[in-house]
């Protein structure tokens, strides 16, 4: 059972994260020991609401922070000019010239769309990585600034630190020619 909450999390500041929400963040970080409503996300929808709107695949990955199979979405190499939103609130989080292609199944970004993105230390390794893998250390994880929807990881990847996406979590948005 998942019982990780977006609302306990404590965010770290990073370049796409906006003065408010960092500042929201500090609050709840500072209470200590008191309630953690004091950040809110723009979009909320109920668990119902999301079970609905999303595929059972996309629930598990948006909602409950799990990591698609590597190469399973066919967005991971699409090298098509345009943007990338988020599945969970259509907020654009990411453009095609971030892009970086590499091998291994997921999409890779240099940055984000500025204040598209928060980030979270994840206690929980990605699917399929031991716990004990020293390689990923505290991992980054990065979600929705307007919906919370989990996005992916960041990590360095080839001495590149990069956004590491799930498929699944981004619908494309082609530029129109
Ligand atoms: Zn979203």
């Amino acid at each position: 059972m998942d019982t990780r909450t977006f609302g306990r999390r404590a965010f770290l500041g990073g370049s796409a994260v906006s003065a408010l929400a960092l500042a929201q963040a500090r609050a709840t970080a500072g209470e200590a020991g008191g309630t953690d409503e004091t950040f809110a996300f723009e979009i909320t929808r109920s668990d119902e609401d999301w079970r609905a709107m999303l595929s059972r695949d996309e629930y598990v990955v948006l909602r409950k922070g799990s990591t698609e199979l590597p190469k399973s979405n066919p967005l991971w190499n699409n090298t098509a000019e345009g943007t990338y939103c988020c599945r969970g609130c259509d907020l654009t989080v990411f453009d095609s010239v971030w892009k970086v292609e590499l091998d291994k199944g997921w999409l890779f970004f240099r940055q984000s769309v500025e204040n598209a993105v928060l980030m979270g230390i994840d206690g929980q390794p990605p699917d399929g990585m031991a716990p004990e893998d020293e390689r990923y250390g505290a991992l980054i994880e990065a979600h929705c600034r307007r919906c919370g929807s989990h996005l992916g990881h960041i990590l360095t990847v080839e001495g590149k630190t990069l956004h590491c996406i799930n498929g699944t979590s981004l619908q494309f948005r082609p530029t129109l020619a």
